[in-house]
């Protein structure tokens, strides 16, 4: 794969001029985007419009046909050899994969492990801790998104929201860069809603690397620091909440927000 020269990094999350084709279909068609360090970024789109692919190609879930990926500095997924990038093998993709964090949709936690054995998993089998250090980490991350008492009940005996926050303390044991949610609350009963949010919120609060993809307007302008619209595989527009959400530029977020708001 041909890529641009190497240019100077600037933000923490470095995505430029990622391209991506499922047979035929271009989902991505040239998305440049820079997060800082402690920025809190919130992407907004219609179905379809290719925000899990985008997030996907951040942590190297799916790869990429043009462009590069890198995370403070470090390609995700490749290695750069002259002008050329090659992909990574799976021990060392896998490495690099923890500097992201991801949290999914539909909670994806182990069933047959206890929400402590999930949160514990990643750290041991990476070899980033020891299983005593991680279980002690574990406990200390379900305390602090509210589940202590919950360490050692199985999946099927938490409520979504719980499992959800389950899933949040998973990402976070292994101290990711930056963490991405895509779309956290969106299989939630909307009862359940609200304890994850305050979570993400606390994240976002104590300076952490947010990218969510999310259809909850109000919180996207109440934690985002910025907005990012993207349409038909592309960035049509980005800002300040204020400014993208109340006076948006583009007519496609204009309608999509008509739809939403
Ligand atoms: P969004 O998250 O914005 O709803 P996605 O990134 O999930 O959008 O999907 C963008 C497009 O790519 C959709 O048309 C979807 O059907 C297609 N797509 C996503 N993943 C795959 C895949 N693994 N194989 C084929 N097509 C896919
Ligand atoms: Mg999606």
């Amino acid at each position: 794969m041909t890529i641009a020269p190497l240019t100077e990094t600037r933000g923490l999350v470095e995505i430029h001029n990622v391209h991506k084709s499922y047979g035929g279909l271009e989902v991505l068609s040239g998305i440049d985007l820079t997060v800082q360090p402690g920025e809190v970024v919130a992407i907004l789109g219609p179905s379809g419009s290719g925000k899990s692919t985008l997030l996907r190609t951040i942590n190297h879930l799916e790869s990429v046909d043009r462009g590069s990926v890198t995370v403070d500095g470090q390609l995700i997924g490749y290695e750069r050899r002259g002008d050329r990038l090659y992909e990574l093998r799976e021990k060392e993709i896998l490495k690099r994969r923890t500097q992201v964090g991801i949290v999914f949709q539909n909670f994806n936690l182990f069933p047959h492990l206890t929400a402590v054995e999930n949160v514990t998993e990643a750290p041991v089998a990476t070899g980033l801790r020891e299983k005593d250090a991680a279980r002690s980490l574990a406990l200390s991350l379900l305390e602090r998104v509210g589940l202590g008492d919950k360490a050692e009940h199985f999946p099927r005996q938490l409520s979504g929201g719980q499992q959800q926050r389950v899933a949040i303390a998973r990402a976070l044991a292994l101290s990711p860069k930056v963490l991405l949610f895509d779309e956290p609350t969106s299989a939630l009963d909307p009862e359940l809603v609200g304890e994850v949010l305050d979570v993400i919120r606390d994240l976002a609060r104590s300076g952490t690397t947010l990218i969510i993809v999310t259809h909850e307007i109000g919180f996207a302008r109440e934690v985002a620091d910025r907005i990012v619209f993207v349409d038909g595989g592309r960035i049509l527009e980005q800002g300040p909440p204020e400014r993208v959400l109340v006076d948006p530029e583009h007519p496609r977020t204009r309608e999509f927000l008509a739809k939403v708001l």
